[in-house]
C-alpha cells in the first residue's frame, strides 16, 4: 500500500516497482544521449533531473491543466518544512538569506561545509536526514555560522518581531547542539515517541494523551471511518489539549490559499465533470479542513479512471510522525502514459496463458486467474514529501475504508524510473561488474526494458498465481513466507522472460533484452546487491533474500553442466552465463520446486532453501564487492529537480501553449522555490 518503493539506493539491481517502457520512446530519449541526468553531487546524496516526454502532444486544455496543477505543488512547499520541525523555516530562510548575501571568500572550507549543509536541509525540507530522519551534523563550527549571521541586518533575517539574539540563540542551538531535536521520528520505545520526536505534529503532549484524545474523538462521532487526526497539531494550552487544524483561516493559511488558488484555476480546465468535482471536493476540504470532505474527494479522486491528466495534492502520507496518525504535505503531477500501460495490459489479458503453461505442477494452478494492470505516468511535477526525494510507485488512498469500497489507484512513475535507469546506466557499476564490452552493451540497450517487464510480470501475474491445496495455510511457512513468495514472483518472471510467447506479444524485442535482465539478475544476486549489508552481516530483507537464494541456487545446479562460470580476472570477480537457455530451465525448474513449497506448506524445505542459499555470505566477496563500490563514490541517495513550465502568449495575449524547459542548476531552483512559493511565516 502507499508508496511502493522508495529508490534509495538503485545498483545493478531490479527495480522493483518499476513499469515496462515504450521501446520506442526507449530510443527516443537515448538519442538525447547528451542530456545531463545528474546535475549535482553532495554527502551521501545526488540531485538529477527527469524528462516529461509526451508533454507536447497534450492538448493545450491538458497542458493548462498540468501548468495549474503544477503551481498548486509548489506552494505547500513551506508546509512540509514546517510539519517536519518547527524551526526548519526559520533555518532555512537564514542559511539562505547567508548563501545570497555573503560577500567573503568561497574557497574555504568552511563555507563549502556550509553550502553542503544547506544543499542537506533543502534535499530533507528541513534539518534531519529524509531517509535516517536523523539531524545533520553541521561540518563547520558555530563560530563559523555567527560570523556568516553578523553582517546581515536585521530586516534579512526573518525575526518576525522576535529580538535578533534570541532568534539567532534559538536556532543556532537546534543546528548545532546534537541532543536537542536530534530525531526527527523517533519509534523507540524507550522514550515518549511523540515527546522525543523532532517533527511538528504535537507540542508537549504524550502518546497516552493524543491516544485518548483521538479515542474520545472516534467514540463521539457518527461517521467512525474517517482519519481523525490526519490534518492538524496537537498542542496542549493551559493543560487542555486542542488541534490546530490545517486550512483556510486555520494552521498554514497563507500556503493552503495559494493552493486554492491555483486548484480554482485547475478546475476552469477540467477534462471533464467528474474531475472538476474532484478539484471543487479537494478545495472545499482546505477551506474547511472537514475530514468528511477529504474522504468525499478521496472516493471522487479514485472513481476518476478516465482523465488523462490526474494528481496528488494534500495531506496523505503519515509516515513521518511517530504514531502514523498526523499526514504530510504532497503533491505529484501526472498524465498516463498510454503505450506503457497498454504492456501491463498485454500481460494482464494472458494472464491464463502464463497460468497454464508455467513448469509448475497442475495441481497447484489456478484454473481461473485474473491479472492485475497497473497504471503507468508520466510526472510532470514533484512537490512538498515527494520532492526533491521521490518514490516510484504509488498506490492510493490510504483510508482503508474506502480501498475495500472504492477500490485504489495505483500507478508506477515511468519517467522517474527511466532517470533513475540513466543514473545507474552512467554511474560505472555496469562497467565495473559486468565481464565483458558485450553484457555492458545489452545492458545499455535493453537493460531497462527488460528490467520493467521483469517488475510487471513479477507485480501483475507473479504474486497472483498459483494456488495453495485445501487446508493450507500462507502462514505455514512463517518467517520463510516473504522470502519465497518473492522468489516465486522472481522465477515466474525470469521464466517467462525468454519465452517465445513474451516475444510474440512483443513484451521484448529480441532475446538479448532477455539476456541483459539474466545477467543483471546474477550480478546482483550475486554480488552487486551486497553494497547494502555491512561486512560480517548476514542478509534479513526478504527481497534480496530471495535474489540471492535464486543466484547462488542456479550457479550451484548449473555447476556439472558449467552454466554459470565465476571467473577471477585481476583479482575481479565476475559470474559469466554460458548458456541462458537452460539457466531458463533452471529457473523453471525452481519455480516448480518453489511453488510446491509454498502449495503444500512444506516448512522444512522453504527452511533449508532460504538458509542454505538466502541467508549467509561469503566475506571474502563480500568485501571485494564493498571494495569496488567504494572506488565508484556513488550516492546512497538520489533525488530531482522539477522541469519548469512557461506560459506562451499570442498577439491578443491569449495562451497559445505551455513550454516545458529543464533547467540544471538544483541551488537556483531551490532559490527560486524559496523566493516565490515561500508563504508561510517561521512561526506557524
Ligand atoms: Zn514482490
Amino acid at each position: 500500500m502507499r508508496k511502493i518503493i522508495f529508490a534509495t539506493s538503485l545498483l545493478a539491481v531490479t527495480l522493483v516497482g518499476c513499469k515496462q517502457v515504450d521501446e520506442s520512446k526507449n530510443e527516443e530519449m537515448e538519442t538525447q544521449s547528451s542530456f545531463e541526468w545528474q546535475i549535482d553531487r553532495f554527502a551521501d546524496m545526488a540531485i538529477m533531473r527527469y524528462q516529461v516526454p509526451g508533454f507536447e502532444k497534450l492538448s493545450l486544455n491538458q497542458k493548462l491543466l498540468v501548468y495549474y496543477l503544477h503551481k498548486a505543488a509548489l506552494c505547500g512547499r513551506d508546509i512540509l518544512f514546517d510539519q517536519n520541525n518547527k524551526h526548519n523555516l526559520a533555518i532555512r530562510k537564514t542559511l539562505e538569506a547567508i548563501y545570497t548575501n555573503y560577500k567573503g571568500d568561497k574557497t574555504t572550507e568552511n563555507w563549502k561545509n556550509f553550502e553542503i549543509y544547506l544543499k542537506q536541509v533543502w534535499f530533507a525540507n528541513g534539518i534531519h536526514h529524509h531517509y535516517s530522519t536523523d539531524k545533520f551534523t553541521p561540518k563547520f563550527t558555530q563560530e563559523y555560522f555567527l560570523k556568516l549571521i553578523e553582517p546581515l541586518a536585521d530586516n534579512q533575517l526573518s525575526l518576525e518581531g522576535e529580538a535578533r539574539k534570541s532568534f539567532i540563540d534559538t536556532i543556532s542551538k537546534v543546528v548545532f547542539n546534537p541532543k536537542v531535536d536530534s530525531k526527527r521520528v523517533n519509534l523507540d520505545p524507550q522514550s515518549d515517541i511523540l515527546l522525543s520526536s523532532a517533527n511538528n505534529f504535537y507540542e508537549g503532549v504524550t502518546q497516552k494523551e493524543a491516544d485518548e484524545f483521538y479515542k474520545n474523538q472516534l467514540q463521539k462521532a457518527t461517521n467512525k471511518e474517517l482519519s481523525f487526526g490526519l490534518n492538524s497539531k496537537l498542542i496542549k494550552e493551559n493543560g487542555v489539549l486542542k488541534e490546530q487544524i490545517y486550512k483556510e483561516g486555520g494552521m498554514y493559511s497563507a500556503a493552503i490559499v495559494k493552493i486554492c488558488y491555483w486548484l480554482d484555476k485547475a478546475k476552469t480546465v477540467a477534462e471533464n465533470e467528474k474531475q472538476k468535482q474532484t478539484i471543487e471536493k479537494l478545495i472545499a476540504f482546505y477551506k474547511t479542513g472537514d475530514l468528511q470532505t477529504f474522504d468525499d474527494y478521496n472516493i471522487s479522486w479514485v472513481e476518476d479512471t478516465v482523465s488523462h491528466i490526474d494528481f496528488v495534492n494534500g495531506f496523505i502520507e503519515v509516515y513521518g510522525d511517530a504514531a502514523g496518525r498526523k499526514a504530510t504535505w504532497e503533491s505529484v503531477v501526472n498524465f498516463k502514459d498510454e503505450e506503457a500501460t497498454k504492456r501491463t495490459e498485454i500481460i494482464s489479458d494472458n494472464a491464463q496463458w502464463f497460468e497454464d503453461n508455467s513448469p509448475v505442477d497442475a495441481r497447484f494452478k489456478k484454473k481461473k486467474i485474473k491479472g492485475i494492470s497497473a497504471k503507468v505516468i508520466t510526472v510532470a511535477t514533484l512537490g512538498g514529501d515527494c520532492f526533491p526525494s521521490t518514490p516510484i510507485g504509488i498506490n492510493l488512498p490510504n483510508s482503508m475504508w474506502i480501498r475495500q469500497h472504492y477500490g485504489s489507484k495505483s500507478v508506477s512513475l515511468e519517467n522517474i524510473c527511466y532517470a533513475y535507469d540513466q543514473a545507474t546506466v552512467n554511474s560505472g557499476s555496469i562497467n565495473e561488474f559486468a565481464y565483458n564490452k558485450e553484457q555492458v552493451d545489452r545492458y545499455k540497450k535493453y537493460g531497462y526494458a527488460s528490467s520493467n517487464l521483469h517488475t510487471d510480470l513479477h507485480e501483475c501475474l507473479g504474486h497472483g498465481s498459483g494456488q495453495l491445496l485445501p487446508g493450507i495455510k500462507s502462514e505455514s511457512l512463517k518467517n520463510y513466507h516473504s522470502t519465497i513468495e518473492e522468489a516465486r514472483a522472481d522465477l515466474f518472471a525470469l521464466y517467462y522472460m525468454m519465452s517465445p510467447k513474451t516475444f510474440e506479444l512483443k513484451l521484448l524485442p529480441c532475446e538479448d533484452a532477455a539476456k541483459a535482465e539474466y545477467d543483471g539478475y546474477i550480478r546482483g544476486g550475486m554480488m552487486t546487491q551486497l553494497k547494502r549489508i555491512e561486512l560480517g552481516k548476514n542478509i534479513e530483507e526478504s527481497h534480496m533474500r530471495n535474489r540471492q537464494l535464486i543466484a547462488k541456487w542456479v550457479y550451484e545446479k548449473g555447476q556439472p553442466q558449467n552454466i554459470i562460470e565465476k571467473i577471477v580476472k585481476n583479482k575481479k570477480t565476475y559470474f559469466v552465463i554460458h548458456d541462458y537457455k537452460k539457466l531458463q530451465n533452471l529457473f523453471g525448474e525452481l519455480l516448480k520446486e518453489i511453488q510446491r513449497i509454498t502449495s503444500e506448506g512444506d516448512f522444512v524445505a522453504a527452511q533449508a532453501l532460504v538458509e542454505n542459499y538466502g541467508v549467509k555470505v561469503d566475506p571474502i566477496l563480500h568485501k571485494e564487492v564493498l571494495d569496488r563500490f567504494d572506488k565508484l563514490n556513488l550516492p546512497s541517495y538520489r533525488g530531482f529537480i522539477n522541469p519548469e513550465y512557461e506560459l506562451v502568449y499570442g498577439k491578443d495575449s491569449t495562451i497559445t501553449d505551455v513550454k516545458v524547459s529543464y533547467p540544471k542548476n538544483y541551488v537556483e531552483q531551490m532559490l527560486i522555490y524559496s523566493k516565490d512559493y515561500s508563504f508561510l511565516p517561521v512561526k506557524n
